[in-house]
């Protein structure tokens, strides 16, 4: 803007009349939440008629099989500020995330789960930090007692081996519940990663940041949709695309089994020499077989998952399909920054 500088709050109210956005956008990921709908939206929509000018509610129906999207049309009809993407299938709640971002259309973005585990009257104060100048607010949890121990081991397990081994660093505690302001939204959109670790992105894009503390809340309905297994999958992609330490220890591993097998090689032969040589020492041999084929197929399963990604990179699929658009209004101005080309959906390339 070539204007005289003006406090943010009145700045950024003024671009969103100007340009018909919506000052906030809210993403909820929905997957199964038929239950919490209503009072999700009973909750969010005061809490956002107190704090900002105007705000849209998009919702990403991630291939729910009950009520949700009934639910969510039955308000859209009456509310043109809440709107949803339908998604073909399930494609996990990193995906909707993205989703929505490609899709929201406010000067800040906050995103929300749907199951009313984020208080949302915490988006007051995300707000409130967002105009005091920061650009992207994330919620930091206080404690994760709603989470069983063995989750809470790993988690903790997880973080410190990021912490010390990831490219970027990931602030304690923070998660998916945020708000960001739409110039990092824009740089979010440029990443086209398939395996997608939304809280090594979000470090990694920067911005000026600062953490709000919450607590989480139990769950309203229904139960947590991440088992065991797609955690685990979670923590990988989220190690493999931040770090190549996996791939390093290979190397480390080569390294230190060549330098005792020479050693070892060493003092035989000087064995032999003095000694002279005899039969015994089979089992030496078919431990060491068995240790080193077993080394090596399992480096070889960690190299294929690499290979299993570049793979899914290189196929440049789209990462979602929306299967239908419902509810609210097209802006005046288009879009102006276009998603990364391997991130729009398939309906957006038969139009073009
Ligand atoms: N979710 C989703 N797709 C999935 C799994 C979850 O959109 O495949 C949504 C879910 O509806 C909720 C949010 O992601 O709004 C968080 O999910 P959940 O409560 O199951 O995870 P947890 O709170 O245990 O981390
Ligand atoms: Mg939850």
């Amino acid at each position: 803007m070539n204007e005289q500088p003006m406090p943010g709050p009145i700045r950024r109210t003024l671009a969103a009349a100007r340009s018909h956005r919506p000052e906030l956008s809210v993403i909820v990921p929905a997957f199964n939440e038929g239950e919490n709908v209503d009072a999700l939206i009973g909750k969010l929509v005061p809490v956002l008629e107190g704090c900002v000018s105007s705000f849209e509610i998009l919702f990403v129906d991630d291939g729910s099989s009950d009520d949700t999207l009934e639910r969510i049309e039955r308000f859209a009809a009456l509310d043109s500020r809440i709107r949803a993407l339908r998604f073909s299938r399930n494609f996990g709640k990193e995906i909707a995330l993205a989703a929505g971002l490609d899709h929201a259309q406010g000067e800040a973005v906050a995103l929300i789960d749907a199951d009313l585990q984020h208080p949302p009257e915490i988006l007051k104060t995300f707000v409130a930090r967002w105009r005091e100048g920061y650009e992207m607010v994330y919620g930091q949890r206080v404690d994760r007692s709603t989470d069983g121990p063995l989750r809470r081991w790993l988690t903790e397990r997880f973080y410190r081996l990021f912490q010390r081994f990831g490219e970027t660093p990931l602030p304690e505690g923070a998660g998916d519940f945020r708000l960001m302001d739409r110039k990092v939204v824009l740089a979010l959109r440029k990443l086209g990663e398939r395996a997608r670790f939304s809280k090594g992105l979000y470090a990694w894009v920067g911005f000026r940041s600062i953490g709000v503390p919450f607590e989480v809340q139990e769950r309203l309905h229904g139960t947590s949709k991440w088992g065991l297994h797609k955690l685990t999958r979670f923590a990988f992609d989220g190690l493999s695309s931040f770090s190549t330490l996996p791939l390093k220890l290979a190397t480390y591993f080569g390294v230190a089994i060549s330098i005792f097998a020479m050693t070892y090689a060493a003092t035989m032969a000087l064995r032999t020499i003095i000694w002279g040589s005899d039969v015994p020492g089979f089992p030496t041999l078919v431990v060491s077989v068995m240790f080193f084929s077993g080394i090596q197929l399992v480096f070889l399963g960690i190299i294929g998952e690499y290979i299993g990604r570049i793979f899914a990179e290189v196929k440049r699929r789209p990462l979602y399909i929306v299967a239908e658009e419902i509810g609210g209004e097209p802006l005046d101005d288009d879009e102006p920054e276009a998603p990364h080309p391997a991130r729009t959906t398939a309906r957006a390339r038969q139009s073009t």
